[in-house]
């Protein structure tokens, strides 16, 4: 009987786990997707999706079978038509995932589910504390994430496995994209771009990373969020280098790890405050403050490198981590609106959205997430701009009004704006103050 390999956030086929338990106990497999609505049905991270399936059933010739519909229906449905004796899938960590899951086993009936790996180099909930409570905070979470240490790269080969060709009935073409998936799609695109990102930019990782205008980092999120590549492989590659580009490499890998562990550990904070107290706080509300969201989401505040991030969403489906911190301090901050605000418009543009780094993430910048990181340290988006942005390369390049500025006057714009750029549409300097009041508030409250 044949095992099904169900493909979820694992589009690839080396160092993959499940390959390796479902050929240890069949030589012939059927690799499934199924095409879940409830997820990206829509958008430039469902484009990326498609673009990786298509590439996925590329390297298997043909035979990557794909259905579409509910997966606790279909997923039962196929192994009762193939007559599979197992499903083996890589563990998913998100609250949707973990109770799909749990429904698909059961009514998988006497076909098991078999959970091998995860997308990530320590499942979600095995580090934690000597007590066996759950971290709460970075550094400590980091030290012994460290201390734990993950596997070597499983050595799968897609060839142990005759993959089933099955003309099974609910099987559907891939769709075609909406548009071009907006960076090169599949696993061995993840490996070039990893292996150009070794070559030309770790060694400058550590300062590199934070300039926007350079762009050093090695833009795997999105390939990460999808699979195509496995941190465990990044991590070996890593084992060897002692430079601090490697260390601080590692360390934002570790962020990737501990923000799907506190989301595991406490999943109600995917759309909660982490910090209760944040639950009084009072937010803009109102047409002045939906204006002042539509402003934000298309890059026309006023703030030269708020707009600059914001276009680059729009663009690339990517923002520079930096940037992404300095225009969500800028919605939470200077503009008193919902972090969760931020956080959708994210989740319905970013290629590489992911509920857990990027619903954390937010919280962490509103103040209200994992960190000791202070609420009263404001991001003040122009000083914020001349010092990661110093020639203003950045700005100019996502905000064609400001080309004509040269330097870093592009951040002050001290002759004020060309008269198609808007001027800045709240006083930052105004608004910090009120943000600060506003957290006195909640915080006076206990
Ligand atoms: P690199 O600098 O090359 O980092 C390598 C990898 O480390 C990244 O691909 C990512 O997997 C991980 N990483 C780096 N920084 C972080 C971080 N702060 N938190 C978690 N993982 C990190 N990342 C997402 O993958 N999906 C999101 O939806 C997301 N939303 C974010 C929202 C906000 C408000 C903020 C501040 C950050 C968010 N991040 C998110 C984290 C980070 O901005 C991106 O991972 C990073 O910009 C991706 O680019 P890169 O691959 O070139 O990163």
């Amino acid at each position: 009987r044949p095992s099904i390999v169900w493909f979820r956030r694992d589009l690839r086929l080396g160092d993959l786990p499940t390959l390796s338990a479902a050929a240890a106990e069949s030589d012939v497999a059927a690799a499934v997707f199924v095409l879940d609505d409830r997820l990206a049905a829509r958008g430039p991270r469902r484009d990326m999706m498609l673009g990786c399936l298509r590439a996925l059933d590329e390297q298997l010739g043909g035979r990557l079978i794909v259905v579409r519909g509910d997966p606790t229906v279909q997923i039962p449905a196929l192994a009762r038509e193939l007559e599979a004796a197992t499903v083996h899938v890589s563990a998913d960590f998100t609250p949707y995932g973990r109770s799909r899951d749990r429904l698909v086993e059961q009514e998988l009936g006497d076909v098991p589910l078999i959970r091998t790996g995860s997308p990530y180099a320590v499942a979600p909930g095995r580090v934690v504390k000597g007590d066996g409570t759950a971290y709460r905070v970075f550094r400590p979470f980091q030290r012994a994430w460290h201390e734990h240490g993950w596997r070597a790269p499983a050595r799968t080969d897609a060839e142990t496995v005759g993959w089933l060709d099955a003309a099974v009935r609910a099987r559907v073409e891939i769709p075609r994209p909406d548009a071009a998936p907006l960076i090169a799609a599949g696993e061995t695109a993840a490996l070039t771009r990893w292996h150009e990102f070794i070559a030309a930019d770790l060694a400058d990782y550590a300062d590199g990373r934070d300039r926007p205008d350079l762009d050093q980092t090695s833009r795997l999120s999105a390939y990460l969020k999808f699979g195509c590549i496995h941190p465990r492989t990044l991590l070996y590659d890593l084992r060897t280098r002692a430079d601090d580009g490697a260390a601080k490499y590692r360390s934002e890998l570790c962020w990737r790890e501990f923000y799907a562990d506190v989301l595991h550990q406490r999943p109600e904070t995917a759309y909660r405050n982490q910090d209760a107290r944040f639950d009084a706080m009072p937010y803009d509300d109102g047409p002045s403050a939906d204006d002042a969201f539509d402003a934000w989401c298309r890059g026309r505040t006023g703030y030269p490198i708020v707009d600059a991030g914001m276009r680059q969403l729009t663009a690339e489906g990517w923002m520079h981590n930096r940037v992404r911190m300095i225009v969500a301090s800028f919605l939470t901050k200077d503009l008193h609106l919902p972090w969760w605000w931020g956080a959708r418009h994210f989740m319905d543009r970013l290629i590489d959205g992911d509920l857990a780094s990027n619903q954390h993430g937010w919280q962490w910048v509103a103040g209200c997430g994992t960190d000791a990181a202070p609420y009263f340290r404001v991001f003040n988006p122009t000083v914020q701009g001349e010092k990661f942005d110093p020639d203003g390369d950045y700005v100019r390049r996502w905000v064609p009004e400001l080309r004509g500025v040269a330097g870093r006057r592009v951040h002050r714009l001290p002759d004020g704006p060309p008269s198609d750029y808007p001027q800045p549409i709240v006083d930052h300097a105004v608004e910090r103050r009120e943000a600060l009041d506003r957290y006195s508030e909640i915080t006076a409250k206990r």
